[in-house]
């Protein structure tokens, strides 16, 4: 028999919370069991309805504060924390900085076991909101009227929401504005339940420095019926829109984009700047959404990879391109590779446009190039590694050892799985320097990293 649960759905009480979760939520113990509470911050007190109690942990929501933290600041629209966009917003910025440098801090011991490593303060933006030069917005129908919003979290409801409050205000205003072009022409949203209707996102893309923009229309079908005229429509409302693709989704996924893509007016990518080199950026290709953020943090990274002349840089999960080219001059050679096709399409592109000729890409699966490379022999002094959220392969690791370089420079956008793999290449000897937290993501949860690895002796 297993002892019986104490805390049960809709009980209430009073409780103070003791900490924030990763994922920016209140947590609270009673007798031992957590319940994890949105806006709501360490140290405060709050009557709270549980409103979902599991075998381990439970969640609740505030009914009413009793005492409030000196670090809560306002937030306009109580939506932004429910939909998940803006998990932190009632959290001062300050102290957002200081949670995710704890945080790191906090893998770096648990998982890492290097409690030594010394965790920089994170780096955060003056102005930390508008920031996001991307947006994807699911769209429904509800009352007949095509609504742009975002899901409340862990469910699919809609919550229609204008001001986004993290994205650029430009983009903010194109979205209405293509939402009732769409609207004018009749164009149905998507019901995800029966899966039927037709328009399922629609994703704007804006560059920071270009102001070029990019409108995706996600479809359900490929059949979408005066298609051209809508997107002449888009592009005579909004002059900065170089490119209207229509993408295809037909299946029942949480997938936002499908396989299947059709240029509908200009071309196919939009152009922007970085570090004062010119990119060009496909649909289906990664680009930082932070822009200037994103400039300090490979900044960071081309310092601590402590270049010179002769060395020689593998620029792993190279994207289109833009840590390997951003360098590339200080450097006698850099080796890229991507799995996205459209990226290392975008990457070889940017390498001729910005005349640089240095540089060698590959399309493929990181650990599968890498082992490549290493069989043939190439000796790399400096290896840069931008994963996504999972983390490095195993025999992607294993290969990069094998390899001997000098310096190992990681960006991460996961600091567990970071901590993770920092613990295998220590054990192999490269000794973590330093680790930057740099804020990407603000108001949000979301932790990006940069860290410098030295071969030992
Ligand atoms: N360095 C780039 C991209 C980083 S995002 C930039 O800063 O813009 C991570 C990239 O890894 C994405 O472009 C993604 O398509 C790619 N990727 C994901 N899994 C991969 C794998 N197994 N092998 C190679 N690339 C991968």
């Amino acid at each position: 028999m297993t002892e019986q649960q104490i805390v049960k759905k809709n009980e209430r009480y009073t409780v103070e919370i003791v900490d924030l979760s990763y994922e920016g939520m209140g947590v609270a113990k009673i007798d031992g069991y957590p319940l994890f509470i949105e806006n709501a911050l360490p140290g405060e007190e709050v009557e709270i309805l549980v409103v979902k109690a599991g075998n381990k942990f439970g969640y609740g929501k505030v009914e009413t504060f009793i005492t409030q933290s000196p670090d809560r600041q306002p937030v306009e629209n109580n939506a932004l924390l429910r939909i998940g966009i803006a998990p932190l917003a009632h959290l001062k910025y300050e102290q957002q900085l200081v949670f995710k440098q704890k945080q790191v801090e906090h893998v770096m011991a648990k998982i890492a076991k290097m409690p030594e490593v010394p965790v920089l303060p994170t780096v955060g933006m003056a102005e930390p909101f508008g920031y996001r030069n991307k947006a994807q917005i699911p769209v429904r129908r509800i009352d007949g009227q095509l609504a742009t919003g975002f899901y409340k979290k862990n469910s699919h409801d809609l919550v229609p929401i204008e001001d986004f409050y993290i994205q650029d205000p430009v983009i903010d205003q194109a979205i209405k504005v293509v939402r009732d072009i769409l609207q004018r022409f009749q164009v149905r949203g998507y019901n995800e339940e029966k899966n039927e209707g037709q328009l399922r996102h629609i994703i704007i893309r804006r560059g920071h420095y270009s102001h070029e923009m990019m409108v995706v229309l996600v479809t359900r079908k490929e059949k979408f019926f005066k298609s051209k005229e809508i997107a002449e429509a888009i592009h005579e409302e909004l002059s900065e829109v170089v490119s209207v693709i229509q993408n295809i989704n037909e299946e029942k996924t949480n997938v936002i984009l499908g396989d299947k893509e059709k240029v509908l007016y200009g071309r196919d990518y939009i152009e922007d700047q970085l570090l004062g080199k010119t990119y060009r950026i496909s649909a289906k290709s990664f680009y930082q959404v932070n822009t200037q953020q994103a400039e300090y943090l490979y900044q960071t990274a081309i310092e601590f990879a402590e270049l010179d002349k002769k060395d020689i840089v593998i620029d792993a999960y190279s994207g289109i391109g833009t840590i390997g080219l951003s360098l590339a001059d200080r450097v006698d050679k850099v080796y890229g590779m991507e799995v996205i096709p459209e990226a290392i399409e975008d990457a070889q592109f940017n390498a001729l446009n910005n005349k640089i000729e240095n540089v060698h890409y590959e399309v493929g699966k990181a650990e599968k190039v890498m082992k490549k490379w290493q069989e043939k022999g190439i000796k790399p002094s400096v290896i840069v590694v931008d994963p996504p959220r999972k983390g490095l392969d195993h025999h992607f690791i294993e290969s990069a050892i094998e390899m001997s370089p000098e310096r190992i420079v990681y960006i991460s956008c996961n600091p567990a799985t970071f901590a993770r793999d920092a613990k295998l290449f220590a054990e192999a000897g490269y000794a973590v320097k330093k680790v930057q937290p740099v804020d990407l993501f603000p108001q949000t949860h979301h932790i990006e990293l940069v860290a410098s690895f030295v071969k030992g002796e």
